[in-house]
């Protein structure tokens, strides 16, 4: 398989696209097994560039693997992915770099580097991966750190902030390759109830900038007033898709119907 994924093609396809004009994911019938377990079934997906996607389901409904599979921390086992109409299939070494600076990942636990202070965690991939001058990252850093309410933190280290501003430093460690795609998995369900706020305003912020954005999520009221589509998956498959009022008022699938019944 050629690496479609090169630099120069890249550069081109992310910098120069419309928005809304190209997918910015496309799933063509992306199937994954964890052994003889399949965990995604036959999934067709296809995201706007610029559009906020909340996916939400039940445990184990393969919410996490769909949006892993996008940034290929997993890969699938069939069907086809593409980013910005690029095929990302078998990527390696250079070519997967590339393709995750275009996409930013935030987990459930935060995973900042315990050793390293807010700056640095947010800056480390600018200076280890881009070859960035020290001085000019940090200083990217810090103005990230500001968009995310946390700039007076930036000396911190991890043990000494809370729940909801580690999240938000881990947004802006996301962001700091500047990504067309950010993709967050769960990201308040760790936090104290009293943080979660915090944390859904910054995203809120960044839903209005024009980035892609799919976000795993039990926050309803996420979904409810940011997202632009819920989807609903259960058994590895995408149930239903659908605006987010459409979804709340008059959700069409009888598993989407009882899953709403227990978490509203
Ligand atoms: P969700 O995020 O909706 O809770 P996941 O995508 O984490 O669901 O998991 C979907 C299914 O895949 C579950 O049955 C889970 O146990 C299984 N699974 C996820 N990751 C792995 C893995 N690395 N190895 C084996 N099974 C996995
Ligand atoms: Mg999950």
């Amino acid at each position: 398989q050629q690496d479609t994924f090169s630099t120069a093609a890249t550069s081109a396809v992310f910098s120069h696209s419309p928005a809304g004009k190209n997918a910015a994911v496309e799933f063509r019938q992306v199937s994954k097994s964890f052994g003889p377990h399949e965990v995604i079934r036959k999934v067709d997906l296809r995201v706007d560039s610029g559009e906020v996607v909340a996916v939400c389901g039940p445990s184990g409904s393969g919410k996490s693997t769909l949006i892993r599979l996008i940034n290929q921390l997993e890969s699938a086992s069939s069907g086809e992915i593409l980013i910005d109409s690029q095929p990302t299939q078998n990527l390696k070494g250079a070519a997967l770099r590339q393709l995750r600076t275009h996409i930013g990942f935030v987990f459930q636990q935060f995973n900042l580097y315990a050793h390293l202070t807010a700056e640095e965690n947010v800056s480390l991939a600018l200076i280890k991966v881009h070859g960035w001058k020290k001085s000019v990252a940090r200083e990217k850093a810090r103005a990230l750190l500001t968009r995310v309410g946390l700039g007076d933190k930036a000396q911190h280290y991890p043990e000494q902030l809370s729940g909801g501003q580690q999240q938000r430093v881990a947004i802006a460690r996301a962001l700091v390759t500047d990504p067309k795609i950010i993709l967050f998995d769960e990201p308040t369900s760790a936090l104290d109830p009293e943080m979660i706020g915090e944390v859904l305003l910054v995203m809120q912020e960044l839903a209005k900038s024009g980035i892609t954005m799919i976000v795993v999520t039990h926050e309803m009221s996420f979904a409810r007033e940011i997202a632009d589509r819920v989807i609903f998956m259960d058994g590895g498959e995408i149930l239903e898709q659908a605006q987010p009022e459409d979804f709340f008022l008059r959700p069409q699938h009888p598993r989407a119907q009882r899953f709403l019944q227990k978490v509203l």
